[in-house]
């Protein structure tokens, strides 16, 4: 059974599943059309993130604002959002152990927003959802399937300002690959025309949360180790890893 996403939001404000509850200031749920056909997934809050409650609200979500505009979005009318919802400290990357965690309330916001493009920035977020050893300089620029929707890979806003922001040949990959948003989500046929909305699948991915006590579903645990352990150099606690 669905629940509102407002409800959702309500509920996640107040998990404690993993350690890194411990450090934040609040949980950062995500901000946007609730209906959005793009999702962008990022890799977890910052500091502003977490001071403010809201996903890519520092220099990198400027940058990340700044790309929406060049091809006429605007963040209200798409969905923002991070693999982990809380902050780590010292801004490193979350444990495995936390990404799976926090994993079920992704999931279950995917599954209510149900959007047809999912954008994800930086090596974490796209590792975690396409479940590629590949980094994101060997991912990104292509449309790929997931799960009945497309996903397109780009670098994550923080690892273009850390790599020298506009002067960086990155940056002229981002802005392609946001052309390349643009141009999928305008080759996507409108909603009358469209075929029956995409639906999450049952399995490999947990169920959706309020589920303590129930196990993942098969696969995920297996598939995120995958993710984890494909990953051995990844990242330093700035970010640069995101590259
Ligand atoms: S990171 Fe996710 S799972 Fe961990 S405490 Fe925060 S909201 Fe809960």
């Amino acid at each position: 059974m669905t629940r509102p996403l407002d409800e959702v939001a309500a509920d996640a404000a107040g998990c404690t599943k993993c350690r890194l509850a411990a450090g934040r200031t609040q949980v950062v749920f995500g901000v946007g059309d609730p209906n959005a056909d793009l999702m962008f997934i990022g890799e977890g809050p910052g500091f502003h993130e977490d001071k403010q409650g809201e996903p890519f609200v520092g220099a990198a979500g400027q940058l990340l604002t700044r790309m929406l505009a060049e091809i006429g979005l605007t963040r209200e009318a798409v969905y923002i959002n991070n693999v982990v919802m809380c902050r780590p400290p010292g801004n490193r990357d979350p444990q495995p152990d936390e990404i799976e965690a926090c994993t079920p309330w992704l999931i279950e916001r995917i599954s209510l927003i149900q959007p047809r493009l999912i954008v994800t920035l930086g090596n974490f977020a796209t590792k975690f959802v396409l479940a590629t050893p590949l980094g994101i300089t060997r991912v990104r620029g292509a449309v790929h399937e997931w799960h009945g929707r497309k996903v397109i890979p780009t670098f994550h806003p923080a690892a273009i300002l850390h790599g020298g922001g506009e002067k960086s040949k990155q940056f002229t990959s981002l802005q392609e690959d946001f052309a390349l948003i643009k141009a999928t989500l305008d080759s996507m046929p409108t909603d009358a025309a469209a075929p029956a909305e995409p639906t999450m699948p049952p399995t490999p991915l947990p169920a959706p949360i309020p589920a303590p006590a129930r196990p993942s579903a098969p696969g995920i645990t297996e598939r995120l180790a995958t993710v984890i352990r494909l990953e051995p150099e990844l990242p330093d606690p700035d970010q640069l890893g995101l590259f």
